[in-house]
């Protein structure tokens, strides 16, 4: 387990972005179901249900995360038409903004 944390500090990145964090990578081993210049949405890697992530290493202000939220609200709504919640709880990751939504009455706990 070498970690090398160094502050990646590149001039001309746009986005903030860490090379350890697992989120930053975003290895494609989930089914994706959407992307754009903000955010993806894939199934979790460890829950299975769609998880949104911004692109950004860090969190947005209220008012974009309700937007993000939103993108995910979209996908799951297909996913679940059933019904589904927003798990907003960062347990793994908790300074890169992602969220889950959970099928209703399917899932709790980690
Ligand atoms: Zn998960
Ligand atoms: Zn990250």
């Amino acid at each position: 387990m070498g970690s090398e944390s160094e502050t990646a500090s590149t001039s001309g990145l746009p986005l903030a972005s860490d090379p350890d964090c697992l989120l930053c990578t975003a290895e494609r081993i989930t089914p994706w179901h959407y992307e754009d210049e903000q955010v993806w949405v894939a199934d979790c890697m460890v829950c299975s249900t769609p998880m949104i992530v911004w692109r950004t290493h860090g969190l947005p202000d209220a008012e974009l995360e309700k937007d993000l939220l939103g993108v995910l609200e979209r996908i799951a709504s297909e996913r679940y038409p059933e019904g589904f919640w927003i798990d907003p709880i960062r347990r793994r990751i908790p300074d890169h903004w992602h969220a889950h939504a959970r099928p209703e009455g399917g899932f709790f706990g980690t």
